[in-house]
């Protein structure tokens, strides 16, 4: 267990980064009381890389594996402070929690990381094997895994400790995430006169229609391979007495180990070559939604939304070495899966790094009104993080 002061530490420094606001592309201040805080305990190399990944280093006497811990600066928005009983970013502690946007998605567990970082360095006098590296990353939220690309090219880690919420459990394993679209092309027209033209959202209801009708893929362990419609657009939008010419629905595709991006879109576009014999005007198009944001940098991250899916077995050395070293520390964790995506998608599905989920917090706490992280939760993720250390690198 953290000494009292080490407790007070991993709370001053959660508290600290919590108080700084860091909405998707604007992590500048809290990359920067990251940084400060790597430069002032002990940390080898600080490096900032052009999307703004603060990334902090420290090298063991010996040679040996590099564990990457990896902890998302970004947030997701605050839509309503007035109905926050704390101030969002107020960090206040009260009866066992910390209250704040961020506190349990993620910078919580990213403070306890640094934390354990730099308490392992200062325990062990750096004679250790191998090096720890603490990530703080930039643009998690809406696109998962593109940012962290950057960081496993510099620092080429051989484990992955992904630190979002677990309830200090081992997660081996998570359901990726595709965002498709359907767009369907008609032919304008007044709407006095609709045979004139094609309706491309009718064109677009047969679509919807058949492709609800397709059996999802499954998998033993993560479930379905959910395909869920959740935004439609037509085009011109108002239509004022106009046959739309344009119809354009989004899907959530819900990635199972093993899928690709081929594989993925193979049996939609079976289903529109099937349709377009079917119905000779058909016109429509399917294919992964491209996202494009701007770091704080300047830098623009573009990229495809297909994040991988990804599952390492129970029994691989590399969690059993954690998983025991801590249980013999009095933890009982479980070995389970995320329900949601994370940058493992990246690490462990798009790269094949050895990766596992370890992190403070209730997973449904994400993204909440009052959101908030036990105390008790986050000082046990930062003594957790230093079993993790103890167990990969010595
Ligand atoms: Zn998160």
């Amino acid at each position: 267990m953290l000494t009292e002061e080490k407790q007070r530490d991993v709370l001053e420094l959660c508290g600290r980064l919590i108080q700084a606001e860091s909405y998707s592309g604007n992590e500048k201040a809290v990359g920067g009381i990251l940084a400060d805080y790597f430069r002032a305990h002990g940390f080898d190399e600080v490096t900032v890389d052009g999307y703004g990944n603060v990334i902090g280093c420290i090298r063991g006497s010996r040679p040996g594996p590099r564990v990457l811990f990896d902890g998302h600066m970004d947030t997701v928005p605050v839509t309503e402070p007035e109905k926050w009983t704390d101030p969002p970013f107020g960090a206040v502690i009260r009866d066992g929690r910390m209250y704040g946007r961020g506190t349990s998605d993620m910078k919580g567990a990213l403070g306890a990381m640094a934390c354990a970082a730099a308490e392992f360095a200062k325990s062990t006098g750096k004679d250790f094997a191998g090096e720890v590296y603490v990530a703080g990353v930039v643009h998690e939220e809406c696109f998962e895994g593109v940012a962290a690309r950057s960081i496993s090219a510099q620092v080429k880690p051989d484990y992955v400790v992904i630190g979002e919420a677990s309830e200090l459990n081992l997660k081996i394993g998570q359901r990726g995430r595709a965002e498709i679209v359907v767009e369907t092309f008609g032919k304008a027209a007044h709407s006095a006169n609709p045979e004139k033209g094609v309706n491309a959202v009718y064109q677009m209801a047969k679509v919807i229609e058949a492709i609800r009708e397709l059996p999802p893929t499954e998998h033993p362990v993560l479930g379905k391979g959910i395909l869920e419609l959740t935004d439609i657009k037509s085009n011109p939008y108002p239509g004022a007495s106009v046959v739309p010419e344009y119809c354009r629905v989004t899907y959530d595709r819900r990635l199972l180990v093993g899928e690709t991006e081929e594989s993925v879109l193979k049996p939609l576009q079976k289903l529109l070559n099937r349709l377009s014999e079917e119905i000779p005007e058909l016109r429509a198009k399917v294919s992964f939604a491209v996202g494009e944001e701007t770091c704080y940098t300047g830098e623009k991250i573009t990229g495809e939304r297909f994040f991988p899916g990804w599952l390492f077995d129970r029994e691989e050395p590399f969690v059993q070495k954690i998983y025991q070293e801590l249980t013999q520390h009095g933890y009982t964790p479980e070995i389970t899966q995320y329900n949601f995506c994370t940058n493992g998608s990246h690490y462990a599905g798009e790269a094949g790094i050895r990766t596992i989920g370890l992190g403070p917090s209730r997973e449904n706490l994400a993204h909440t009104q009052n959101e908030y992280v036990e105390v008790e939760q986050l000082i046990g993720a930062a003594d957790c993080y230093g079993h993790v250390m103890r167990a990969l690198l010595q």
